[in-house]
């Protein structure tokens, strides 16, 4: 049963990222499905032989390109109530929809009129390097799961950017000042006021 402490606590969250960008970031789209707890969902993956997986997968989050956003309440809870910084599946999963706001998850939503694509394509693809390499060498990183494709490594700083703003900044300052140009917040100076 959905109530307000399940519709509030998603939606502040959502709206976190929107706050300078306005409500149309999430125009196109109507549906936000919540489930008890995680859920399961086959998945098929093209392998580079072109063999089709199909692969059963349980689920924290969800999103559809022009569908709906799904989540799990308990992970929502977990994210949300405890101090898990880097982790928040809310953050992650509306992050998916500012990124396909122009058509494909790729890990570049559409640039402000007055910022470049070359320095947020740089500033990104040489984090995400970075982070492979890091994996490799089994150096400390952010959430690997960022490593899986730029789509998931955009999702991931987006959570980072505004649970672990500093660990972002130290880990890829450049990608830091791309989400604050961006999302037009710095949620950095924010937690050093408090
Ligand atoms: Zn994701």
């Amino acid at each position: 049963m959905i109530d307000d402490e399940i519709r509030i606590t998603i939606a502040a969250q959502a709206c976190l990222e929107i706050l300078e960008l306005g409500l149309d970031a999430f125009a196109g789209w109507l549906e936000i499905i919540v489930y008890p707890g995680a859920f399961r969902v086959t998945q098929e993956t093209l392998d580079d032989a072109g063999v089709v997986h199909q692969q059963d997968n349980s689920l924290s989050g969800e999103s559809w390109s022009r569908g709906p956003v799904i989540l799990s309440w308990q992970d929502v809870q977990e994210d949300s109530f405890s101090l898990r910084p880097g982790h928040n599946v809310v953050l992650h999963e509306f992050a998916h929809k500012l990124d396909m706001l122009n058509q494909r998850a790729n890990g570049m939503p559409p640039l402000h009129p007055d910022m470049p694509i070359k320095a947020w394509t740089e500033a990104l693809s040489q984090a995400y390097e970075n982070l492979q390499q890091r994996l490799e060498n089994h150096q400390p990183t952010i959430n690997a799961y960022a490593a899986t494709n730029p789509a998931e490594f955009f999702a991931v700083i987006c959570e980072y950017f505004f649970t672990a703003p500093d660990i972002l900044w130290q880990h890829c300052p450049d990608v830091y000042q791309q989400l604050k140009a961006w999302f037009k917040q710095d949620p950095l100076a924010r937690k050093r006021l408090n």
